[in-house]
């Protein structure tokens, strides 16, 4: 271990899932934050994938079973119907029949099934009523099922338990029910929300007794001084206050803090996608869905995507994929690859 002194300190260690105590769930679940996490799924719906495909029926007996076998190898359970759960939910809706479609045929699509638990009464809570029902209607016509006011306790490798006692079997638990500050960000002294455990900064992203140190993104509880309300822990504010935090910094270090910008965002939109080439977004106070709403959120990603030669890379996967079949290469991860 080394120790580095500092003038300036910026802490902006994100966020990371939060299981709210339940270590089995911990064990069993897959969770969607990394891009190692994403890769991990991907093998592993694959591998699901070729498996059921083997299950070939010799007698009506072993129809049955098969049918039996199939269905719990397919059954997807997404806990979160918020952003991450339901843009998983549609994106992997579609990833799995496309690819029976074009691959394995031995598979009966009646055998596979989506569901999204959500604690909540409705979907997107952080969006309008009517673009949270927008998804849920697309969804569930997608063979989504949705079920609402529920919560996860409980999960083994085989199946997770409902609050009310339903057990669904399953060999696929993706979590995404919640996010909480790094575990390093609560051993710090400083002072934090009660709440979301994250980091109390002022107006300058400043942590307030410690001068010199400012915290930013999912760490950061960051007040809207419009509404008086903290921001969301998103990307898009994220990137905002590391500018902001930049600036602040070059007008102390030159001597004027006179200079240092108050954080004063106003959030663009918000926009997600919920699979066949449909979204719903709110963009600067209008409401968009269906088709428009997705081509907007995939230009938008486009555009800020670092450096051209990135932009050019993925606008020519997306368009090959509009193309030709899914590829259902198994990719190594970040780790494996170390
Ligand atoms: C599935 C998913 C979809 C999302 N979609 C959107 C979206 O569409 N739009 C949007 O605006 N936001 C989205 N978000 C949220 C967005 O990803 C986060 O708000 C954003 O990444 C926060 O940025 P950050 O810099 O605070 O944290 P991060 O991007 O998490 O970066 C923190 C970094 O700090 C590193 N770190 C952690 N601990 C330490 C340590 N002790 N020492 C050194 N380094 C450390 C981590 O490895 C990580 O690289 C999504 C999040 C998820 C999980």
């Amino acid at each position: 271990s080394k120790s580095l002194c500092y003038d300036y300190l910026v802490i902006a260690v994100g966020s990371e899932t939060r299981f709210f105590g339940m270590s089995d769930v911990q064990k069993n679940a897959f969770t969607i934050k990394t891009l190692d996490d994403a890769i991990r799924l991907r093998n592993h719906i694959i591998y699901l994938l070729e498996q059921a495909d083997q299950l070939l029926p010799e007698s009506s007996y072993d129809n049955n079973k098969s049918v039996q076998s199939q269905k719990e190898l397919l059954t997807f359970v997404i806990v979160g119907g918020g952003f991450a759960g339901v843009e998983t939910a549609g994106e992997l809706n579609d990833f799995i029949r496309d690819s029976v479609n074009d691959y394995y045929h031995n598979i009966d699509t009646r055998n596979i099934k989506f569901v999204i638990i959500q604690s909540g009464n409705r979907l997107l809570p952080e969006m309008s009523e009517k673009l949270g029902q927008f998804a849920l209607e697309n969804l569930r016509k997608s063979g989504v099922e949705v079920i609402l006011n529920s919560r996860v306790i409980g999960a083994t490798e085989n199946s997770v338990k409902l609050r009310d006692g339903i057990i669904i079997p399953t060999k696929t638990i993706i979590w995404s029910g919640g996010v909480a500050p790094a575990s390093l960000v609560s051993n710090l002294l400083c002072t934090h929300d009660s709440k979301s455990g994250r980091i109390i900064v002022d107006k300058y992203l400043e942590v307030p007794n410690y001068k010199g140190v400012f915290s930013i993104g999912d760490c950061a509880f960051v007040v809207d001084p419009s509404t008086g309300n903290p921001y969301p822990p998103t990307a898009q504010h994220a990137i905002r206050e590391g500018t902001a935090v930049a600036k602040n910094i070059i007008a102390e270090i030159e001597g004027k803090p006179d200079k240092k910008e108050v954080f004063d965002y106003k959030t663009k939109g918000m926009m997600a996608s919920i699979g066949k080439r449909t979204g719903v977004g709110n963009l600067l106070g209008i409401q968009v869905q269906g088709f428009l709403a997705w081509w907007i959120w995939r230009n938008y990603y486009l555009a800020h995507l670092p450096t051209l030669h990135k932009k050019i890379r993925v606008l020519a996967d997306w368009i090959t994929d509009i193309f030709f079949r899914r590829d259902v290469t198994m990719f190594k991860t970040l780790a494996e690859e170390k």
